[in-house]
């Protein structure tokens, strides 16, 4: 789509754009920044919500907010529930209340199309249903959704479910992708799982008249062809949406207060000297790696910013580092329960970020010209890891054994060593092509010129 010659911005007037965002931190903030976008540019926008993890109206005057009322499991809402099943439940418990809630707003408005969450199958289902054209926004990468897309055939190849022997083979459709890096979610029902990329599959299939992905062409150009190949439909690359978004500032799109003191001690540090560590908003890690992550900040010598969320650490034990670091290794870092990522990311004392490679967080690191070290922990973390260690080069790996002497040889490495300095240079190089994607905003254009034309 970035081909097309820029004509002038379309700017609409009059029909509705609904939206609807799976409730969770990485699928609001991009959902919220799109329906932004879409406002600036002159399309009223309805966000239809879930009450569960609901956005904040306030935070979004020129948006209109109506809850879905939804009744659900707690299989759908537990901190601790399987996240298959939950994204099982949800669907099945917002299927008929999304519907309702559409119905009752086309009775009311013209509009032009629905956008939901590609996750959301049900709700595409349901849009699709009632006539309404409707868009899948992936708020994962295109190689992630390419893969997904992929899935039946992985699975009739025999990649998926992921086999031992296997795990080191490259999947030639997905290249640079191994057997390892396929989605995977460690603990859920591997049948469950490809039942719901399945679902999720067919619905963009069956009902999607487009779909909008949180990404763009530099870098992912031929992964987002082959989608459109694929689909037979169109993808609209409108990322990185975070920096596209014209609204409030993106950290206010968030579910948890950030607490802004680490800003702060950040100004106290060197350019470059610190290491931000966060696994993101879900993703937890037992006791033993979450000691060892500690050990080996300390063993680093290097400060360090680290969020972590209560809950985060399975198996007991206060969520602080170990009580047997010394003052010193304490006295480097700081550690916190959320922080304010896309201002501690721009602070120029941040070095390189420790991260488990969700979408949101590689985009943001990416645009910030950070470089990063991965350590993915499940879904579309592996893709998203093995792009950026092995596509970009904007980071390196840290392993599959989290030990405090790998990690401090790691953050050493990527904080200090060349090979640092190395994805320093790749990730500045990516940030300008990121620059000019935001400076040209080409996929916007279409995407509205798209909308209107449905
Ligand atoms: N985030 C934040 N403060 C934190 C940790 C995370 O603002 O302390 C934000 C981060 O900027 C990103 C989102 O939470 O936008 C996490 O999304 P991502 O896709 O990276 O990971 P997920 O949470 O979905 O696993």
């Amino acid at each position: 789509m970035a081909t097309q010659e820029k004509e002038e911005a379309p700017h609409a007037v009059g029909r509705r754009v609904v939206l609807f965002p799976l409730p969770f931190q990485g699928h609001l903030s991009p959902m919220l920044q799109l329906a932004e976008l879409l406002r600036a540019r002159g399309l009223p926008v309805t966000v239809l919500h879930t009450d569960f993890n609901a956005p904040d109206p306030t935070r979004h005057p020129e948006l209109a907010f109506v809850p879905i009322h939804e009744a659900l499991p707690t299989s759908a809402t537990s901190p601790d529930a399987d996240i298959v099943a939950q994204l099982l439940a949800l669907n099945s418990g917002c299927e008929a209340p999304f519907r309702e809630a559409l119905a009752s707003l086309l009775r009311r408005e013209d509009v032009a199309c629905a956008v939901v969450d590609g996750q959301w199958y049900a709700a595409l289902g349901a849009a699709s249903a009632l006539g309404v054209p409707v868009l899948a926004l992936r708020t994962d990468s295109a190689a992630t959704f390419g893969s997904l897309l992929a899935f039946p055939r992985l699975r009739d190849a025999g990649y998926v479910p992921i086999k031992e022997e296997r795990r080191d083979e490259l999947v030639p459709e997905l290249e640079p992708l191994r057997v390892r890096d396929l989605i995977r979610i460690d603990g859920s029902d591997v049948d469950a799982l490809c039942g719901f990329i399945s679902r999720v599959a067919d619905a963009a299939r069956a009902s999607a008249s487009g779909v909008v992905l949180n990404s763009f062409d530099a870098i992912e150009a031929p992964e987002l062809a082959r989608i459109e190949k694929e689909l037979s439909c169109p993808a609209f690359a409108v990322g990185p949406l975070h920096r596209m978004c014209p609204g409030p500032a993106p950290a206010e799109h968030g579910l948890h207060a950030p607490d802004r003191g680490c800003l702060a001690w950040l100004d106290a540090h060197p350019a470059r000297s610190v290491l931000y560590v966060s696994l993101g908003s879900v993703a937890r890690v037992d006791r033993g790696v979450f000691e060892e992550m500690a050990w080996g900040l300390a063993g680093s010598g290097v400060p360090f910013l680290w969020v972590v969320r209560p809950g985060s650490v399975r198996g007991g034990g206060a969520d602080e580092p170990p009580n047997g670091l010394d003052e010193e290794a304490r006295s480097r870092g700081k550690v916190v329960a959320w922080a304010p990522q896309l201002e501690v990311l721009a602070h120029e004392a941040v070095g390189a970020f420790w991260t488990h490679c969700g979408w949101n967080s590689t985009l943001e690191s990416v645009c910030a010209g950070v470089p990063m070290l991965a350590q993915p922990c499940f879904a579309d973390q592996t893709v998203n890891a093995r792009y950026v260690t092995h596509r970009w080069g904007v980071g390196l790996e840290v392993g599959d054994v989290i030990d405090r002497v790998r990690v401090a040889e790691r953050v050493r490495m990527v904080m200090l060593g060349e090979e640092g300095d190395r994805a320093r240079e790749k990730v500045r190089d990516l940030k300008l092509q990121a620059d000019q994607c935001v400076a040209a905003s080409l996929a916007v254009d279409n995407l509205v010129r798209y909308v209107l034309s449905l």
